[in-house]
């Protein structure tokens, strides 16, 4: 792993009905932000908030010299597309993403930025005291185990969004075409260095989470979509277990209907069950069957890159090295050349 040299740091922060929260927010991580040797800019993307919060953060774009950008969304669209906005519009050569709630302390950003500069492609941060109930834990621990056995990075925990990612991670995110999407995870499959660092949570002061329960099953679904099409494939496998044990069924029924005789079957009530058996396993085959056509359709329309060259080397280049173009993803600044 080598050193990263970072001449800029982006901030991107979602920002959906928090105007009490932004004052301090503003306050704590331009604070945090004049620690750095970077320049900086911090985003903060209003994503359709119905209070002041947009206001707030025109104001403080529009003060003189200010790192602020504000960008403005049209309407609500989620956390994730809200930073998926913020990223498009930062220059960063690291970008770190950050809650509006201050539950992620904006003083840890140093820490990030020092460790994205040893050469990590993804700095990721783990709660050491996670100040929510019981019922958003333990879902997330289960879901946190899913996802590690699922893209192979161990990673402990990915409701935090305090994380850093560096530029060619954030460029490859953008390439992709999804409209429903949970970052840490898509970060995680173009990332090839990532680590943790534990940092404080701190309960919500102002507000409430933006998370009902049924935004929450919502970004359940983005995640688990988000990584595999495993589930569909789960149809398919019922369905053949189930058809599987209806013809043994099947089979046991005639062989102790020659042993024991015809008052032994019970006039082919059983033959029922069994015949059933086999036709739902072979309605859920058929079902798993559509949702292989489906999980590739999905995959094709959400249209991410195919892979994701982190670097080219050549030896001797002849001529300087032409503008490649990947699905989307221009290889030119990074690419390194030995001679
Ligand atoms: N957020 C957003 N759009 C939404 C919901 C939330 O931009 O539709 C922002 C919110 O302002 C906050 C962050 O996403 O900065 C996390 O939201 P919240 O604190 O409500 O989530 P929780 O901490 O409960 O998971
Ligand atoms: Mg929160």
């Amino acid at each position: 792993m080598k050193p990263y040299p970072i001449r800029c740091v982006s901030i991107v922060i979602p920002v959906y009905n928090e105007q009490d929260s932004l004052p301090e927010l503003l306050r704590r991580t331009e604070a945090a932000c004049r620690q750095l040797h970077q320049d900086y800019e911090i985003v903060l993307v209003d994503d359709g908030s119905r209070d002041n919060s947009a206001q707030i953060l025109e104001d403080a774009a529009s003060r003189e010299c200010s790192p602020v950008v504000a960008v403005i969304l049209n309407r609500n669209y989620g956390q994730h597309a809200a930073i998926m906005a913020g990223f498009e519009q930062c220059k960063g050569d690291v970008v770190i993403t950050l809650d509006a709630d201050l539950q992620n302390p904006p003083e840890e950003i140093p820490r990030l930025v020092a460790q994205a500069e040893l050469g990590y492609d993804v700095v990721a941060t783990v709660r050491n005291n996670r100040q929510d109930s019981a019922l958003r834990r333990w879902p997330s621990k289960l879901i946190n185990l899913a996802v590690q056995r699922s893209t192979g990075v161990a990673m402990s925990d990915y409701g935090c969004m305090l994380r850093a990612y560096r530029r060619t991670i954030v460029d490859a995110m953008l390439a992709c075409r999804e409209r429903s999407t949970f970052i840490p995870i898509l970060a995680n499959s173009f990332a090839r260095h990532t680590t943790e660092i534990l940092v404080t949570h701190a309960e919500r002061e102002h507000g409430e989470s933006k998370y009902s329960p049924m935004r929450l099953i919502s970004l359940m679904f983005d995640l688990i979509t988000c990584m595999t099409t495993t589930p569909l494939r789960l149809l398919s496998i019922v369905g053949f277990g189930m058809a599987g044990l209806g013809l043994l069924f099947a089979v046991m029924l005639i062989v102790l209907r020659l042993v024991f005789g015809a008052e032994w079957a019970g006039d082919g009530l059983f033959v029922l069950f069994a015949v059933l058996f086999v036709f739902t396993g072979g309605q859920f085959i058929g079902m798993g069957l559509l949702g292989e056509y489906l999980g590739r359709m999905y995959s094709d329309v959400r249209a991410r890159p195919r892979f994701f060259i982190e670097k080219v080397l050549r030896s001797h280049p002849s001529t300087p090295a032409p503008v490649v173009t990947v699905d989307g993803l221009t290889s030119t600044s990074s690419d390194q050349v030995l001679s």
